[in-house]
């Protein structure tokens, strides 16, 4: 049996990470028993995957308007917005 070394998405451990049930699509969801948090490897929206909250947050703050960011990223204008208000920096 092959056996999937799979990071924490949070805190990057192997060791503590276990499979936690399906999500949507039928895609395998991990959970991290050090930080409690649960994962997946690879989501349909685009707005989960990590690192886009940060990238709207830099758009927007570098001139990009709302609906370009949201246009580009391929998320909702919606994401944008809630993204930005309970980002520090959006205020
Ligand atoms: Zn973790």
């Amino acid at each position: 049996m092959a056996t999937l070394e799979v990071p924490c998405r949070y805190c990057s451990q192997t060791k503590s990470v276990r499979k936690h049930g399906t999500g949507a699509n039928k895609a395998q969801r991990y959970c991290c028993l050090n930080c409690r948090k649960s994962f997946q490897l690879d989501y349909t929206y685009n707005a989960y995957h990590p690192g886009v909250k940060e990238q709207i947050v830099d758009m927007v703050m570098n001139n990009a308007g709302l609906r370009d960011t949201a246009r580009v990223l391929k998320v909702g204008f919606n994401t944008v917005l809630r993204t930005l208000k309970n980002s520090n920096r959006g205020k």
